[in-house]
């Protein structure tokens, strides 16, 4: 039994979640949004420079992410900052529990992302907060000036070493491989930043510090030569891990733990859908999260339709 019915529920208030509101609302259906963070957007929001959005020419995470949110909410979506905790997803009872609020929807669209994929590695935990940050946006301003780590070789870890620059860190950069997977435009700004040392082929091995950080430990990955470098933050950029913990067992993942559905982002489950970066997909960028919003609140749509 829920406490009441909806037509459709999105679970996750990013660029795909809140796409796909927009599209709903302008279909005409209402809709809810159950969002975790006080503030929309994702991980959109803590990008700090966003430059590949077509049509914008230059913006940051946060502002994209409200501007997005205030369309949503002025076509009528509702956002309720509730986190999903479990899901009855049968066939003509699909219901979403945040604790002991229940929701029964027409149609659910699974949009609830990814986040930052932990170091696993000693230390880590120990000083989550306390100098290991997952997010440069939110936590650079402690590190202001400071010697920092940041480590990846992906998109995620050039922008925060980027960022962390502008507030005069003096950063080193840390991959496991010599060749980087961030796009050419960021390593070409990576390297006319004077502020930042790259060190590779190197993996974390271990943090350490008295109340907060104080040296990480690495190994070079073809000798095992270790080394420790003195800093006072380490920023973990190696890849997101998908939120799909409360569909797992009813919905099907790949390898990755995320969501096999295709470009129509049906589920396998009729009316439920998912979208952005919780989806198999062969590019996570804010274009596919918004592509896959529009195209589950269209398929939402006909299924609600059809009902
Ligand atoms: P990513 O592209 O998956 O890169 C993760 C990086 O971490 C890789 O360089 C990987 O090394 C390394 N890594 C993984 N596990 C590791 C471990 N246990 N120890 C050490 N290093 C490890 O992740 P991301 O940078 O967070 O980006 C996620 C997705 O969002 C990507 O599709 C990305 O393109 C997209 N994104 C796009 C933008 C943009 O367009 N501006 C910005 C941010 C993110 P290997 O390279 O050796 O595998």
């Amino acid at each position: 039994m829920s406490d009441k019915k909806i037509p459709l529920l999105i679970i996750g208030g990013g660029p795909a979640g809140l796409t796909a509101a927009i599209y709903a609302r302008r279909a005409g259906i209402p809709v809810t949004i159950w969002e975790e963070q006080f503030l929309p957007g994702g991980q959109m929001a803590t990008t700090p420079e966003i430059e590949n959005v077509p049509g914008v020419f230059k913006t940051d995470g946060f502002m994209l992410s409200e501007i997005m949110t205030k369309q949503a909410v002025e076509l009528g979506a509702v956002i309720e900052n509730l986190r999903v905790t479990d899901f009855l997803l049968q066939p003509g009872a699909l219901i979403a529990r945040s604790g002991d609020i229940s929701l029964e929807a027409g149609a659910i669209i699974l949009a609830m992302g990814a986040r930052r994929r932990k170091l696993d590695i000693t230390g880590e935990d120990q000083f989550a907060g306390r100098g290991v940050s997952y997010c440069a946006i939110c936590d650079g301003r402690f590190a202001q000036g400071k010697e920092v780590v940041v480590i990846g070789g992906g998109n995620t870890a050039i922008e925060d070493a980027l960022h962390l620059a502008n507030l005069d860190c003096l950063i080193t950069l840390i991959h496991r491989r010599n060749e980087f997977r961030a796009s050419s435009h960021l390593l070409d700004s990576l390297n006319a930043e004077s502020r930042i040392k790259v060190l590779t082929p190197y993996i974390p091995v271990a943090i350490e510090g008295e109340k907060t950080v104080q040296r990480l430990h690495i190994k070079h990955v073809e000798s095992g030569e270790p080394d420790t470098l003195e800093i006072s933050s380490v920023f973990a950029c190696v890849g997101t891990v998908a939120n799909t913990e409360t569909v797992k067992g009813i919905i099907a993942t790949d390898g990755q733990g995320r969501i096999i559905a295709g470009e129509d982002t049906e589920t396998g489950i009729p009316g439920v859908f998912a979208a952005g970066d919780i989806r198999q997909k062969p590019l996570y960028q804010i274009v596919t999260a918004t592509a896959d919003g529009a195209v589950a609140a269209t398929k939402a749509a006909e299924f609600l339709r059809k009902k």
